[in-house]
């Protein structure tokens, strides 16, 4: 089996960080900033280094190019992205692009020419700390998010994407989407998982399901002093023992099953009045859209019997949306026989995050390596990797890509 070079692929991660570095050892580079052009710029100039021939598209999206030998195939991808979170960490998106690099001067290290071409992908604003939403480039890419709509996005000062493209001068000519016969991603995993089970390598078969609720309970306001507990329609107990009912529901659907109430408004709060109503919201995830849609059911039948024996009203409104989304069979057995030779500790897993790839997953053959960090901390600056989990999921996507793109001998 082939190895990348783990020391050069770390001292470019260490360069890159040193753009936007933070005072506590993280990165800033937020979307189509200052920043985030300079980083591209390093990038760009190890490309141009290593032969790659540069493109951009509507979006920003960056690809840099290894031509294969059959000018008609369809290029193997690798990529993620490089813009971070205001106080970002220094592996988050990085590592997938700077792997792809590693994969492709390894290649010419060793004088490997492959069938189909090979792209490295950088993502435009793929955090969506700076535009919203997140994976902006890869929606775009994949015709998920139309340009459009895209290019008129502001952020916080009112700054429009095409005007940030502009500015940076990313606003590129490639057209967008084409024909991609693989996109391969390599990730830090951003929790604990791989950490606590002593994997190396996280074999990643998809993207979980998530939905969002939003939950509104109503009662009646009343005075805190006068008005006796058996007779309160108390809202805020009631959605309190909602919540609970909700925790008790992630038991039931362990450990695939996660339950979260991020956000909780008693509306015209007031310290001296019975709450008469409250919002929150619900996220639900599960590996599975069948049992995902038996857990919203559950949401709705038991904070249901909590409202009658309440008294309350309840309403619970789908927010949005995103099923699972399976990685490509073939793609993920790449992966699979790619660590299996190199006999690394690994493990299947689901992604538990967004990624650009799962917007590929739904454009093309995909699949993703994940490696461990550090106490699972991710999208904060004490972000941390060992050098070796970075070095070994990288031979693994080399190995893998090699595969899908076809070593010529
Ligand atoms: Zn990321």
């Amino acid at each position: 089996m082939l190895k990348i070079n783990g020391e050069r692929l770390w001292a470019s991660l260490m360069a890159m960080a040193e753009i936007g570095a933070t005072a506590r050892g993280g990165s800033c580079r937020l979307a189509l900033s200052g920043e985030d052009k300079v980083g591209r710029e390093l990038f760009s100039g190890w490309c141009l280094d290593a032969g790659l021939t540069l493109s951009i598209d509507g979006i920003g999206n960056l690809f840099a190019r290894r031509a294969g030998t059959d000018p008609q195939a369809a290029p193997v991808m690798m990529g993620s992205h490089l813009d971070t979170q205001p106080e970002g960490g220094r592996f988050d998106g990085v590592y997938g692009v700077l792997a792809g690099l590693e994969v492709v001067r390894r290649l010419d290290d060793l004088g490997i020419k492959t069938r189909k071409p090979l792209e490295i992908a950088v993502w435009t604003n793929e955090e969506g700390a700076r535009f919203t939403p997140a994976m902006l480039g890869s929606a775009v890419f994949t015709g998920t998010l139309a340009l459009e709509k895209a290019l008129s996005i502001e952020d916080n000062d009112g700054v429009t994407v095409a005007q940030a493209l502009k500015r940076t001068g990313y606003d590129g000519q490639r057209a967008l989407g084409g024909t991609v016969d693989a996109y391969f991603e390599a990730h830090i995993e951003q929790g604990p998982i791989l950490e606590d089970n002593a994997k190396s390598i996280g074999v990643v078969s998809g993207g979980q399901a998530i939905r969002w609720l939003d939950v509104c309970v109503e009662g009646m306001a009343a005075h805190a002093g006068t008005t006796p507990m058996p007779l309160r329609k108390d809202a805020l107990y009631g959605a309190a023992q909602m919540i609970q009912a909700l925790e008790a529901l992630a038991g039931d659907f362990a450990p695939e099953g996660l339950t979260t109430v991020g956000q909780l408004n008693i509306a015209k709060s007031s310290r001296n009045t019975i709450p008469g109503m409250v919002n929150f919201t619900v996220d639900l995830r599960h590996h599975r859209d069948a049992a995902i849609e038996v857990m919203e059911q559950q949401v709705r039948s038991r904070l249901q019997d909590i409202a009658a024996k309440r008294g309350l009203s309840l309403s619970v409104n789908p927010h949005w949306i995103s099923p699972a989304t399976p990685f490509d069979a073939d793609c993920v057995a790449a992966v699979q026989q790619a660590v299996d030779a190199l006999g690394y500790a690994q493990q299947p897993i689901v992604s538990g995050a967004g990624h650009d790839a799962i917007h590929l997953a739904r454009f093309c053959p995909t699949a993703m390596i994940f490696i461990p960090c550090v106490g699972g901390l991710s999208h904060n600056e004490a972000e941390d990797v060992l050098p070796e989990d970075v070095r070994r999921g990288t031979d693994v996507l080399l190995n893998a890509v090699l595969t899908r793109a076809g070593q010529v001998e």
